[in-house]
């Protein structure tokens, strides 16, 4: 019949529809999301169809349904899930430039910025494993998300954000307090 719909295997606790070892291998039926049952083992089957053509909608699948080999031809860009993560190291880099331009933390103060950014990130990490353990905050279906995890719906471009997040933060002290102490 299936996992049953207990809490810790319902929504996103529910195995994933697709492997995290082997690139373009997906899974419908009981034992993925969304479930157990007919109505749901035919949706699981819908949201694997929808994630090969790249329909990206909400709602049930529009027009006639492709033909294995015309799936077999469609292409998805590959550089699709690594654009969030390029995004973040760019505007890190961005980050940086500001930083050795104007002087302000990292090439005046290089550990305790490195420290301040550090503590910061570990003090979010804290707070999103808070947040991820009592179901608040998931990783969801986004394309753009290279698919790695650290921890159970924590995806590696979260250490990423939480490093431009808390540098930003410093810098924006950094240079405000320079511009009051002129
Ligand atoms: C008694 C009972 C009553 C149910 N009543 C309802 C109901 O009224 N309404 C409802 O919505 N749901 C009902 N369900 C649940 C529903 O049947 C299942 O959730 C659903 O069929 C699961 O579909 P599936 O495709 O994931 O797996 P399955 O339907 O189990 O299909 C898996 C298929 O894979 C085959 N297979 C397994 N291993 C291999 C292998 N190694 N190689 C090749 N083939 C393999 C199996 O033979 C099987 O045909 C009921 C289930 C049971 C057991």
């Amino acid at each position: 019949m299936g996992m049953a719909h207990t809490l810790t295997q319902s929504a996103f606790f529910r195995p994933k529809n697709f492997s995290k070892k082997l690139k373009n291998l997906y899974y419908s039926g009981h034992n993925t999301i969304p479930g157990i049952g007919l109505p749901m083992c035919l949706i699981g089957a819908e949201l694997v169809y929808k994630h090969l053509v790249d329909d990206r909608s909400s709602g049930p699948i529009k027009g006639e349904l492709k033909t294995e080999k015309e799936l077999q031809g469609h292409q998805v860009m590959d550089i699709v899930p690594y654009l969030y993560l390029i995004a973040l190291i760019v505007s890190i880099m961005g980050l940086g430039l500001l930083d050795f331009k104007h002087d302000l933390a990292l090439k005046r103060y290089p550990l305790p910025t490195l420290l301040s950014v550090g503590i910061a990130v570990v003090v979010f990490l804290i707070w999103d494993l808070v947040g991820i353990y009592f179901g608040i905050f998931f990783r969801g279906d986004a394309p753009h998300l290279t698919g790695i995890t650290l921890a159970p719906e924590l995806p590696l471009e979260e250490v990423f954000f939480l490093i431009l997040l808390s540098y930003n933060a410093l810098l924006a002290y950094q240079f405000f307090a320079k511009r009051v102490s002129k």
